[in-house]
């Protein structure tokens, strides 16, 4: 046989393997089964953060975004145009059916981009040296100031500068063009089949934003938050743009999920300043719910009968216990860290830890998802906010 052949059949043999265990990855990387909600001390809602429409470089009306997010069943929707609140005097926060809007705003900073939530009117940083003086005026009126994409493609600089109440751990949009171009092009390929699967697989711990904020966490309270910076809008040629990925896939794919203490009451006003303060409080949890809904996780500390919520600020007692639920329909492994560093991992959807010293402790959740030939491999499925345990 002339060596060209060999090569070809080599090639195409590679190939074909390349395709297999695509397909099986994204095969494995589908949604399991949701579990049957159980009765919980607390309530969630589930929500999405940073959505971009027609009002700045998104591909949707609001009505369309809307809809979407009836479709994925959300409770909540954070919209976040550019430089801009016109959604808000168009009259479009409120309830839509039993879906609560917010709207908030993406901000121009000269340190990158920030969100701005709960405020009654735009802002924005004035001249170069600006940005602590914007920082100030979102505080002043209540309102939360929250890093965007800190580690994409349009990186935070100012690490300094305060007041910041969040931080985006976990951003859709940054996620995926991270990604390699074989990840892509597999993506591509199984989109049409598997789409839950294909975006899933697109995810990964966001290992250098956790570092930062824990790093930070050390210092202050600083809330993490997972978004999904939707726009459904690939350009392509002139004015033409593809509307991928939908509205209605993001809002299944990654959510935040924010914890209360009681149900929300249906009136506007309360229930936005509820789950702003969840927010603010670190009361929430970021979820992949792309693999499963994450909507029975728990992550509390237990000092003799009490019991803290994520967010807290608790003085260390010996005898202090933190508590993991991190309820599957199918195998779990859940990772606690102190400080940024993990201390323990179990294969279980429940742990209990006993504390032996303060630190900053939050937990992961991670799916074990099998692999070709028997292996398995732990894909994030949940990050919890830090409970803060002090001297
Ligand atoms: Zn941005
Ligand atoms: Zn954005």
């Amino acid at each position: 046989m002339k060596i060209g052949n060999v090569l070809k059949i080599i090639g195409a043999l590679v190939i074909l393997v390349w395709v297999a265990d695509s397909m099986m990855t994204i095969w494995y990387e589908q949604p399991r089964p949701d579990l049957k909600s159980t009765t919980q001390k607390s309530v969630r809602y589930a929500g999405v953060i940073h959505v971009h429409s027609r009002y700045s470089d998104g591909s949707g009306t609001i009505e369309q975004i809307i809809r979407a997010a009836h479709t994925a069943d959300l409770d909540f929707l954070v919209m976040t145009d550019h430089s801009t609140l016109q959604p808000l005097i168009d009259g479009y926060q409120g309830y839509h059916n039993d879906l609560l809007v917010l709207i908030g705003e993406e901000v121009n900073t000269s340190a990158g981009h920030l969100l701005a939530l709960g405020l009654d009117h735009h802002v924005e940083q004035q001249g170069n040296e600006g940005l602590p003086a914007l920082l100030d005026s979102i505080d002043s009126a209540g309102g939360l100031a929250i890093l965007a994409h800190p580690a994409g493609r349009r990186p935070w600089t100012a690490w300094s500068v305060r007041p910041v109440h969040g931080i985006e751990i976990l951003n859709a949009d940054t996620a995926w063009r991270d990604d390699h171009p074989l990840e892509w092009i597999r993506v591509l390929l199984f989109l049409w089949f598997m789409p839950e699967g294909a975006l899933n697989s697109l995810i990964d711990r966001p290992d250098e934003a956790i570092n930062r904020w824990q790093t930070l966490a050390q210092q202050q309270h600083l809330v993490g938050i997972g978004s999904v910076d939707a726009h459904a809008r690939i350009p392509l040629w002139g004015d033409q743009i593809l509307q991928f990925p939908s509205y209605a896939r993001m809002f299944g794919l990654l959510r935040t999920y924010v914890v209360l203490d009681s149900a929300l009451s249906g009136a506007e006003v309360p229930d936005r300043q509820q789950i702003l303060d969840a927010l603010r409080n670190g009361q929430c949890y970021i979820a992949v719910d792309g693999y499963e809904k994450a909507s029975q996780f728990d992550f509390e500390l237990q000092v003799d009968d009490t019991s803290f919520n994520m967010g807290s600020h608790v003085v260390f007692q010996q005898g202090s216990q933190v508590r993991v639920k991190a309820p599957s329909s199918g195998a779990v492994l859940v990772r606690l860290y102190r400080n940024g560093q993990q201390i323990v991992e179990v294969s279980a959807q429940d742990m209990v830890y006993d504390l032996s010293e303060p630190g900053v402790y939050h937990a992961e959740a991670y799916q074990v998802r099998p692999r070709l030939f028997g292996s398995e491999e732990a894909r994030l499925w949940i990050i919890s906010n830090p409970i803060w345990v002090e001297e």
